[in-house]
């Protein structure tokens, strides 16, 4: 959903996810699931667990929103949402430098006394500024320091600090534009139940899904799509500077990305996706993409399959499943 969540657009949103999930099979009358933690909730439990995960933080800008439990949403705004906020600021700021960070380090070494004071980036030449205000610091203290001519100054950023909630941070981001665009059939893959314990624990370091720079030149292009890379398809995802890379479906056993060298990373095929109300497999030139392997249909299988072709001028196609025997992809 883009634009502004409110009341309405949010039980709007939580209806429809419910009609998507009913496809999936029994016992999901009044559910709603929630993508990252993957719990349910009452559909007629009240507005309270219904909260707007932003995509992008909305602190930086992010105007698109998908569902998230509350207890999620609050997590993720303390953790990867902030720092990945404060980064895309910066981001976004064509004179902006790690000075501008929102969030800022009070204290300042200098020769190695430690005073109470502020650094900035100067409007008039670039230099960096330092400002030590007295009434911040221990009476006689600053009064007591000799500044001469050599002074050894030491800072921390602590946006430095945090590089890992905001790579955390783009591996959700990019996790949710996915279940923007093809809902529950993103979901319900064992493949990403790493992905779903780096969100939750945001701790990058769990073999889930890795974050690549893109050159500036390739920033252009945001979305969902696919890499191959040694004849494994790994389903992507641009975000903002970054390709987040998942790991491949289940039916296959291939090098998770962590482990995995990307050479040319910047041969993305993206992909134009729709949220269909059923499950269905999705290949790409024959490689699995998508296989929601976690349905509770009996047997428990994907009804359809969405074929799609890098050839141009080979139209993507939905295929019927019905006679096929799928159940290896049940696995
Ligand atoms: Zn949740």
């Amino acid at each position: 959903m883009k634009g502004k969540s409110t009341k309405h657009s949010r039980l709007k949103l939580a209806k429809y996810l419910n009609e998507h999930l009913c496809s999936f099979g029994n016992g999901f009358e009044n559910k709603v699931i929630c993508p990252t933690c993957v719990k349910e909730f009452d559909l007629n439990s009240g507005q309270r667990s219904f909260t707007a995960g932003h995509i992008l933080p909305e602190a930086s800008g992010g105007n698109e929103w998908t569902f998230l439990c509350k207890d999620c949403n609050s997590q993720f705004g303390e953790k990867q949402d902030k720092w990945l906020g404060e980064y895309l600021n910066i981001l976004n700021n064509p004179m902006g430098t790690l000075l501008d960070a929102k969030t800022k380090s009070r204290y300042i070494s200098i020769n190695d006394k430690t005073v109470n004071g502020s650094i900035s980036v100067s409007d008039v030449d670039g230099g960096i500024d330092i400002a030590l205000p007295i009434n911040r610091n221990p009476p006689g203290k600053l009064e007591s320091m000799k500044f001469g001519e050599n002074l050894e100054i030491n800072f921390e950023i602590p946006l430095t600090l945090h590089e890992n909630e905001i790579a955390v941070g783009y591996i959700t981001a990019a996790y949710l534009m996915w279940f923007n665009e093809i809902g529950y059939n993103w979901v319900f893959q064992s493949s990403l139940d790493n992905v779903r314990k780096q969100i939750l624990n945001c701790n990058r370091d769990i073999d889930g899904a890795k974050v690549i720079d893109l050159p500036t030149d390739k920033m252009e292009m945001q979305g969902v799509g696919v890499i191959i890379n040694s004849g494994t398809l790994y389903p992507c995802c641009v975000v903002v500077d970054k390709l987040v890379v998942f790991p491949t479906p289940p039916t296959v056993a291939s090098p998770t990305p962590k482990n995995v060298k990307f050479e040319s990373p910047c041969n993305i095929e993206f992909l134009n996706l729709a949220v269909l109300n059923f499950p269905y497999l999705t290949l790409f030139d024959g490689y699995h993409v998508v296989v929601p392997n976690r349905l509770r249909k009996c047997p428990p299988i994907p009804d359809k399959l969405f074929n799609i072709y890098s050839e141009q001028g080979k139209e993507a196609g939905l295929f019927s499943l019905v006679n096929e025997d799928m159940t290896n992809l049940t696995n």
